[in-house]
Parts: C-alpha cells; sequence; structure tokens
C-alpha cells in the first residue's frame, strides 16, 4: 500500500523535515506545498535541502514519484473577471512547475479552480487558455487537475469537466488527475461502490491519466457540494468504504494523500495509516486524542 499524508514544509530543513515527518507516521508517500497554501512567498530551491531528501527517501525505500507537490489555492485558472488574477495564475503555474522540476517530484496537484461571476463553459475555456499560455512544461512533470467538491462555482466536479480540460490542453503529456474520495462523494459519486466509480473514471477520462488518490472522509451527505474533510471513520463515507480505495488492485500503484484534519492541534496520520495497513479501525485511538487535545 502507498499511503502518506499532507505534511509540512518549513525551515529550517525544508523537504528534508517533510520527508522526515512522513517516516515518523510510518508513511511511505507524501505530500507537500512549496510554502503557504495561501500566499505566494517561497523560498529559493537551494535553500530547500532536496539532496538531502532524496538521501532519506532512497535510504528507506520511498520512491520519487511518491513525493506529491500541491499547488496553492490563490491559483485560480478559471478567473476571467480579473485579468491580473489570471496572469498571477499563469506566472506562479510556471513557478511552480519549475520548483516541481527542482524537488525532482513528478506530479503537481492543481485546483482546475472557480469561474467566480460567468458561468461553467467560459471556467472550463479560461482553464485550457491559461495553462496553454504556460510558457514551459518541464519534462517528467505532470500538473495533476483535481476532482473538486463543486462548492461555489468551482470546476472539474464532474469527471466530464477534467476531460474536457485535459483534450483541450496543447501539451497533454504534461497533464493528469486527482481524485480527491471527499471532493466527489460532496459531488455525487458513490465510494460505496469504487469499482464503479474506478469505470465511469475510466470511461470519461481513462484510468491511465489518475495518478494520485486523496483519501478523506467527508463531513457532508454525498452531493452536498461542501468540501469538509473528515478523519477516517467519522464522515459519511466510513472506515470501511475508503480501506476498499486503499486495497482496490485496479489503483495499487497510486499514492493515496490522507488530507484529514488535525485532531486538536495533532496529525492523526501515524494512527490512520496503521488502520489502513491493518485494515482495522480503531476509533477510540482517534476520540482519545480529541479528548487529550481538546
Ligand atoms: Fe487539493
Ligand atoms: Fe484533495
Ligand atoms: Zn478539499
Amino acid at each position: 500500500m502507498i499511503l502518506g499524508c499532507h505534511v509540512q514544509m518549513k525551515a529550517p530543513d525544508y523537504v528534508e523535515g517533510s520527508v522526515k515527518e512522513a517516516i515518523a507516521y510510518g508513511a511511505n508517500a507524501l505530500m507537500l506545498y512549496t510554502g503557504a497554501p495561501q500566499n505566494t512567498r517561497r523560498n529559493p530551491v537551494e535553500k530547500l535541502r532536496i539532496e538531502e531528501a532524496k538521501q532519506l527517501m532512497h535510504e528507506n525505500g520511498m520512491k520519487m514519484e511518491h513525493l506529491i507537490v500541491h499547488a496553492p489555492y490563490i491559483i485560480n485558472p478559471a478567473n476571467s473577471v480579473k485579468p491580473e488574477v489570471a496572469e498571477l495564475a499563469k506566472e506562479f503555474l510556471e513557478s511552480e512547475l519549475e520548483r516541481t522540476a527542482a524537488i525532482g517530484a513528478s506530479y503537481l496537484v492543481l485546483h482546475p479552480g472557480s469561474y467566480t461571476t460567468t458561468d461553467l463553459e467560459t471556467g472550463i475555456h479560461t482553464i485550457i487558455e491559461r495553462l496553454n499560455s504556460v510558457a514551459h512544461y518541464p519534462e517528467g512533470v505532470k500538473i495533476c487537475l483535481e476532482t473538486m467538491a463543486g462548492k461555489g462555482s468551482e470546476v472539474g466536479y464532474r469527471f466530464e469537466h477534467l476531460a474536457e480540460i485535459l483534450s483541450g490542453v496543447e501539451h497533454p503529456e504534461s497533464f493528469g488527475v486527482c481524485l480527491d474520495t471527499c471532493h466527489i462523494s460532496d459531488a455525487g459519486y458513490d465510494i460505496n461502490d469504487f469499482d464503479g466509480v474506478l469505470d465511469e473514471f475510466d470511461r470519461v477520462i481513462g484510468l491511465t491519466h489518475l495518478h494520485v488518490i486523496h483519501l478523506n472522509d467527508s463531513k457532508n451527505e454525498r452531493g452536498a457540494r461542501k468540501d469538509r474533510h473528515a478523519n477516517l471513520g467519522m464522515g459519511t463515507i466510513g472506515f470501511d468504504a475508503l480501506h476498499a480505495v486503499a486495497c482496490n488492485s485496479r489503483c495499487a500503484a497510486i499514492p493515496k494523500i490522507l488530507e484529514t484534519p488535525y485532531i486538536g492541534k495533532k496529525p492523526p496520520y501515524r494512527y490512520e495509516i496503521e488502520m489502513l495497513r491493518s485494515g482495522v479501525y480503531n476509533r477510540e485511538i482517534l476520540e482519545q486524542m480529541a479528548k487529550e487535545n481538546g
């Protein structure tokens, strides 16, 4: 099982520290933001301790393609209303692609964005235009468009939206998809029938384009279009369905990344990863954490 989680990337150890954090949780994959998800301030790559991180991953039998980078939320490639937002999206995406390549990661997860005051079709076409305006796609890096919950004016809550974007980009080899279980459940897909979901994904997009899975429970009912992640077994999807995703042989080679909420101020990942590996759910330990950490 290739299991990881969202980890921090901060001074003084940067990416090396991220790998250490993942290892402490028993993970063999990880996902990081190259800086704060909500702003564009970034450290120069020379500072990020990339060689040390690679060495540590190698020593622990972790593959570089299981280190995932997530682009910050402020990139909104679907916004055609404010040209300055669109310009920022293009410029930041270009630099983020270069950072992802410098780290040696293969996948950069990107939210397709929100169309704000226009409409879905305009949003989709704006995304395609924006992605096609990127000056350089580094070799070996794929942007993985994430399936979204459909909150507000979000694009990407149907597989059809992502298929349309993928068929419109000029460098299709530089693109793939990241499937988020909380998001697609909120969008109306039934995780209890994950093979059915994969069949539909295969029919609409093609399973070869699936490179990353975000494994999260959801605080809301299927179809609610809200996007609030829950800890495993603490939401409406449930542990058994999420464990079945982690075990599904059709996506065995794909890294599954937890983005479940901290409990109090503590990360739950060590326990959640253990539960997924063993297949035994331990609700008490999460409740105990909640008690101890308020
Ligand atoms: Fe995301
Ligand atoms: Fe996600
Ligand atoms: Zn989310």
